[in-house]
């Protein structure tokens, strides 16, 4: 892991709510929303192909374009969304592109049919955008100069190019039709209301927000049920500590979140804050299974009024989001505050977790509710760890899970799960899992680094 420089930042996202809006302005900005998906449906059909690989940098040439395509006045969009739109859809091209590139990379590496000259030729093309784009569209370019000497059949390299490009490149396309950008000239704010651009020129929308914070950079609205959530990129300045110096070793359990191989354990019993929960959603999801089912049927029978006054319902929705956003906060709060606690007792300079558990393996579980909302929370208390070591200039390594899980920690022998426990018949070893787990981690980290 690289050395972070002493002024360094990571990007964090800050949230604000709205207060509950009337119905006239959550249509206006679910309009927005579908419309903002039909501008970066069109530039996706238009732009993601090959012929425009090499257009993409700078985006001014595609905003030009798209300023004279007749798609805005046709949907009659704001510029502001219009632009921040199309400006998001050539990003995610770009993504894709990037994407492609990594899978032909790897290719060049595992094609044992090419030889070593070929992998120079392809690696060099495949970084020179302008090269890449001609070799893709046919067309005449300058052989690069470190390609120049090597011995290689261009015309087959090339084909071959232009094959894994189309086996790899997919048009992407979006159907969110609940979330939008917002630059800063789209919005300003009065009476602790944020009042954006809507389709009436010179005209604004206010929205009345639960705080008074004001921001200066672009902004993504979030459509819930009758409010709306602001979702705001700041940045935070990385932290260094002289006195982290410690390496820890952790287990994440679902019981407990993290037990450390040094016996401490923070986010005891987060198991008990998430089950009732669990419980209360599988249930939930049941019934709305049920209503949905209901719903779906009465449509195909053309039965509309009744699938009408389902839909007003909102298939029991309405309660069920506000119930489950306040469960979701309450638990979300007690893992950081862990987090952060560990962070400051422990003063760690680095630490070591097992790798996530692979899909392959996850899939036996995702049939129970139960378990996929406690891997939820197993992914957001992974991306919360690696965000705060971020922060604090800690390494955090990742080691795949193999062999901590059954062996015993003290003499290596395969010991027994009783309930909570691990134990070991070979050397009488009795602990918990989840510390034996920690040890094993310790020990497989040291083995592995001192090899
Ligand atoms: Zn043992």
């Amino acid at each position: 892991m690289g050395t972070v420089s002493a002024d360094s930042t990571v990007t964090k996202t800050i949230w604000q709510y709205s207060e509950p809006l009337p119905e006239e302005t959550m249509t206006f900005l679910k309009g927005i929303a579908a419309d903002y998906c039909k501008v970066k449906n069109y530039v996706y059909r238009k732009y993601s192909g090959v012929k425009n690989v090499n257009n993409l940098t700078p985006v001014y040439n595609i905003l030009n374009e798209m300023r004279h395509c007749g798609l805005r006045e046709q949907l009659n969009l704001p510029v502001v969304y219009y632009e921040l739109a199309i400006a998001d859809a050539v990003t995610n091209i770009k993504c894709s592109w990037g994407t492609v590139r990594n899978k032909i990379s790897e290719c060049i590496t595992t094609n044992e049919n090419l030889s070593e000259d070929d992998r120079i030729y392809l690696r060099t093309v495949l970084k020179m955008n302008g090269v890449y784009a001609a070799i893709l569209n046919q067309q005449e370019y300058v052989m690069p100069r470190n390609a120049a000497e090597l011995d290689i059949d261009v015309k087959h390299l090339n084909n071959l190019l232009c094959r894994l490009t189309r086996r790899y490149l997919t048009q992407p396309k979006t159907d969110c039709t609940d979330s939008f950008r917002i630059s800063p000239n789209g919005y300003s704010y009065k009476d602790g209301a944020i009042r954006i651009v809507c389709r009436i020129p010179r005209k604004r929308i206010s929205i009345p927000l639960r705080d008074d914070r004001v921001f200066d950079r672009q902004l993504q609205i979030q459509i819930r049920q009758n409010d709306i959530v602001l979702a705001v990129p700041v940045e935070a300045k990385v932290k260094r500590h002289q006195d982290y110096i410690n390496t820890i070793y952790v287990h994440m359990g679902s019981k407990d979140m993290f037990t450390l191989s040094n016996e401490h354990i923070y986010g005891e019993a987060l198991e008990e804050l998430t089950s009732p929960e669990t419980e209360r959603l599988a249930k939930k999801n049941t019934e709305r299974r049920k209503m949905y089912t209901a719903y779906m049927q009465s449509t195909e029978n053309g039965d509309t009024r009744k699938a009408e006054s389902i839909e007003a319902n909102n298939l029991g929705k309405r309660k069920y989001d506000r119930q489950k956003e306040k469960e979701k906060v309450k638990t979300t709060t007690f893992i950081n505050a862990e987090i952060n606690r560990m962070i400051k007792a422990e003063k760690p300079a680095r630490v070591v977790i097992t790798k996530p558990v692979t899909k392959n393996k996850s899939k036996i579980y995702s049939k129970s509710a139960n378990r996929k909302l406690a891997r939820n929370f197993n992914s957001y208390i992974r991306e919360r760890l690696a965000y705060k070591c971020k922060v604090h200039s800690i390494e955090l390594v990742e080691i795949s899970s193999n062999h901590t899980g059954n062996i015993c920690s003290m003499c290596g022998e395969e010991g027994k799960r009783q309930g909570r426990e691990f134990v070991c018949e070979s050397c009488g070893l009795k602990i918990t899992i989840a510390l034996n787990s920690a040890r094993n981690i310790q020990q497989k980290y040291l083995a592995k680094s001192n090899a």
